[in-house]
């Protein structure tokens, strides 16, 4: 992106963008809301129906499709993401390599595996996660074997499609379809409808030791369970068989290949326990950050009803926040994901579009009086998903006072 549009989009963001959440005792009727209930056991509907198409939806798709037909541009990534995957891979096979077979002191050994939990959160950003899109390349073939990324990585690529693709991508911060934002009950209280505990009170300091081992319960409990039980959430779905329960399978295996079985086996040491927890508590935090100042903020709203009052694309942009615009090393590590925004309108698109989508979006929200939500910088964003977990956490007769 041209410095010229990056300023802009920055400008923009700090004028404009920057919206006060709602008070802590908005109870709008409307079923899309970013205020507090005290209704400990508001219902949670099974199905959502989104209104037609609307005027701001069609004209966004027009100005999206002029920015690419217009150009011939390619909604893929071409050889930037092939040099871009090229440099993360290496990233993580040189830490690894270092790892296990360079003589390193003890605090070197401790920051390559920070490296090595950093790399892998960084092929799940930018690689496994476009081409589960189907954003990698124009060929299904190859955004097959790049989505394979996240199987070697230890997580199911067939659960992630459906858990991240459908339930997700269709249905963000809507109460019982979104598993990302159920995903921390009981232990969080990410959203209005769930059930407040008491230990919610102190969980913006506890919810980073949580972060740090969710990839042991996404590896060895959650992917397996619902591999045998054919059920996320308690919703079924057409189980894995032949093919994609081979491959599967054979990835986890790959996967306690390489990350446990061979480092045991070259490093028989205690001190493993404390270079894999550092690793895994590295990716699990970078990772969970990620989408939770996407959609876990006071500027996001949460809806609570069955029907949802606005089309498909103001949905999207009702409650995911984007962050950080102009930082270019950090859109760069988090494949695009501060522009959530723009990657929940146009997932199958290429991340490395992202800045671009970004300007036009934002132009088009202004055109139809829609709100576009952004945190100038990483640290208002941090501040902002701080400030949600903690007033998620308040008892709730101090939530509505
Ligand atoms: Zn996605």
């Amino acid at each position: 992106m041209a410095p010229r549009e990056r300023g802009k989009l920055k400008s923009v963001c700090r004028k404009h963008i920057r919206l006060q959440p709602p008070p802590l005792d908005d109870r709008r009727d409307t079923p899309v809301t970013g205020g507090v209930h005290t209704d400990r056991q508001m219902p949670i509907e099974t199905r959502v129906r989104f209104p037609e198409r609307s005027a701001f939806h069609d004209d966004l798709n027009r100005r999206v499709d002029g920015y690419f037909e217009g150009e011939g541009r390619s909604r893929h990534g071409g050889w930037r993401m092939a040099a871009k995957s090229a440099v993360l891979f290496a990233w993580l096979a040189g830490s690894w390599c270092l790892l296990m077979f360079a003589p390193v002191h003890a605090w070197e050994a401790v920051l390559l595996s920070v490296s090595v939990g950093l790399a892998m959160a960084g092929i799940g950003f930018s690689v496994m996660h476009d081409a589960n899109h189907g954003g990698t390349s124009s060929d299904g073939r190859l955004n097959g074997v790049m989505s394979f990324a996240l199987d070697l990585m230890g997580a199911s690529s067939f659960l992630w499609r459906l858990k991240h693709n459908v339930q997700h991508h269709t249905y963000p911060n809507i109460s019982g379809l979104d598993p990302d934002i159920e995903a921390g009950s009981p232990f969080l209280r990410l959203a209005p409808w769930q059930p407040r505990r008491w230990h919610h009170r102190f969980q913006p300091l506890y919810v980073w030791l949580l972060y740090g081992v969710f990839p042991l319960q996404w590896w060895f409990f959650h992917d397996p369970r619902e591999l045998v039980t054919g059920r996320i959430g308690g919703k079924q779905f057409p189980p894995a068989r032949g093919w994609t329960l081979f491959a599967a399978l054979a990835g986890k295996a790959f996967f306690l290949g390489w990350a446990f079985v061979l480092p045991a086996l070259l490093h028989p040491s205690w001190a493993l326990f404390g270079l894999w927890a550092i690793a895994i508590f590295t990716l699990g935090n970078v990772l969970a950050a990620v989408f939770q100042l996407a959609h876990c903020v006071g500027e996001a709203d949460f809806v609570v009803s069955g029907r949802v009052d606005t089309d498909w694309a103001e949905h999207q942009i009702a409650t995911t926040v984007d962050f950080a615009r102009s930082n270019a090393l950090l859109g760069w590590y988090l494949g695009g994901l501060n522009f959530q925004v723009e990657h929940h309108l146009f997932p199958r698109v290429c991340h490395l579009h992202y800045p671009a989508l970004a300007a036009i979006v934002e132009e088009t929200c202004l055109a139809h009086g829609v709100r576009y939500r952004c945190e100038p910088t990483l640290r208002s964003a941090l501040a902002a998903n701080f400030a949600w977990l903690h007033r998620m956490g308040l008892p709730l007769r101090l939530e509505v006072s």
